[in-house]
């Protein structure tokens, strides 16, 4: 018998599941642990809540839970409740699938004023995740800045782009949906340090600009090279700076239509964040030029107004003691998702914070390839049994599977209409929920 502990419920942990059931069928015993009461991490409180389509892949992670060979392990902080030594004794081996949840900081000037947000603060916040759900953004004044241009960077801006209408299907929380509903923005302008062709954002993401009842994608047309350089492009990239094109052609009767400019600002390097009297009234970027694929500044500066600004610029993975750590990486310390014998990471907290939710099912099958030429047919380890032991001698208040169905059918009962759920936003209405 092999006994796996799997630390994170998010697509990565439960790919790793799946494969180790797959691998092992009855000869294996999985928990999958969670320091929240709910599983499926970056499903949950990553996605953005109008992408109902991507969550639906939950659906298959919960056949995976329900297997007879798989638990749920919530509401357990790895490092604080039980730590990596003590599941180490217990189980043949411990994986972290604990993904990259701390947002990387630019390091600037002022960057620590009232309303500057890093996007897992700003996307936890308006998908109920209980450490961000009262970072409270002011969103009544007129002029929003999103750094960085990658895909978290479009899914902040179409969040702040939409109108309640647009968002009923989706599971926004009652609370962003509320501080929403009294938003002033005119502009939300997105920042790239480099150019058309250096962005991180792919054509599906992109296109929804296109479509939004209130907001209009603004590109200056001079900032777009000349169309035969198009061609060198990979074919993602290509569609994506094609939608640039047909951004910078909207005429100007369109874009007077729509209350909300979503300005692409290329070439812009942020410098300087500045407030006044405690308020953040704009952010100071340096034009760049691109040499060699590396932004460099030309030393000429200027002001973008913003009243709030989410940086969404890449994440990191926690640290956790005694756990060798890549630092410069913010990733476990790795090769190919083995970190020692018996020790090891998938997903982002492997190969840090790229690739879409798919990239972890190879990655969940590829370290279980790891695990089983080291771990043989298991060493007689305790598992889950010993696990409950220590559980029971801490007071450990464990929820299970079952206990996040009801969780579940109680955030479906409270959902308004149209919407699949609202969901609890608190820790404690989590748990109370499941009685
Ligand atoms: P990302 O794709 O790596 O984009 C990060 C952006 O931040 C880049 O434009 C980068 O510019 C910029 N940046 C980094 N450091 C900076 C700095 N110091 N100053 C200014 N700009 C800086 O990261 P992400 O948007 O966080 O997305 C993470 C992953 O999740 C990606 O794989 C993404 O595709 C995926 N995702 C997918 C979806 C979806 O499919 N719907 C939705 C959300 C996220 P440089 O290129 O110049 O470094």
């Amino acid at each position: 018998m092999r006994h796996i502990a799997i630390i994170g419920s998010g697509p990565a942990g439960y790919y790793t599941a799946e494969a180790a059931g797959k691998q092992w069928e009855d000869d294996a015993r999985i928990d999958v642990f969670d320091k929240l009461p709910v599983p499926y991490g970056l499903i949950r409180t990553g996605v953005a809540p109008d992408h109902q389509s991507i969550k639906g892949v939950a659906r298959r992670y919960e056949k995976t839970a329900l297997s007879d060979n798989v638990r749920f392990v919530g509401n357990v902080t790895v490092g604080e409740d039980v730590s990596v030594a003590e599941l180490q004794d217990l189980y043949d081996a411990v994986v972290f699938a604990t993904g990259a949840p701390e947002d990387r900081s630019l390091g600037l000037e002022g960057e620590d004023a009232a309303n500057i947000f890093g996007s897992a603060a700003f996307v936890g916040w308006y998908n109920g995740h209980p450490e961000f759900a009262s970072i409270d953004p002011d969103l009544s004044k007129r002029h929003a800045v999103v750094i960085g241009m990658g895909n978290v960077a479009l899914d902040v801006a179409r969040i702040l782009s939409k109108t309640e209408a647009e968002l009923a299907g989706s599971d926004i929380v009652e609370h962003a949906l509320a501080m929403l509903r009294g938003s002033n923005l005119e502009t939300i302008t997105i920042l790239g340090r480099r150019g058309p062709h250096q962005i991180m954002m792919t054509p599906k993401e992109l296109g929804e600009l296109m479509h939004l009842d209130r907001a209009s994608p603004r590109v200056d047309g001079d900032d777009l090279p000349p169309v035969d350089d198009d061609a060198i492009l990979e074919p993602g990239l290509r569609k994506s700076v094609t939608l640039l094109r047909d951004f910078a052609a909207i005429p100007e009767s369109i874009h007077g239509e729509k209350a909300i400019a979503i300005e692409f600002d290329f070439f812009a390097n942020p410098v300087r964040f500045i407030s006044e009297g405690g308020r953040l009234t704009g952010v100071e970027v340096e034009r760049t030029t691109i040499e060699k694929g590396r932004a460099t500044g030309t030393g000429e500066t200027y002001v973008v107004p913003a009243d709030v600004a989410v940086t969404c610029i890449g994440y990191r993975s926690s640290a956790i003691d005694g756990v060798p750590f890549d630092e410069r990486q913010g990733r476990f310390a790795n090769d190919e998702g083995r970190i020692l014998p018996g020790l090891y990471c998938v997903g982002w907290a492997k190969r840090g914070p790229t690739g879409t939710i798919g990239t972890n099912r190879p990655d969940g099958y590829g370290v279980i390839e790891k695990l089983a030429e080291d771990i043989g047919q298991g060493g007689r380890k305790r598992g889950r049994e010993g696990f409950d032991e220590l559980a029971r001698d801490r007071g450990l208040d464990i929820v299970t599977f079952r206990d996040w169905q009801k969780i579940e059918e109680a955030e479906a009962a409270a959902a308004r209409e149209g919407a699949p759920r609202e969901k609890f936003v608190d820790i404690e209405s989590m748990i109370a929920a499941r009685k």
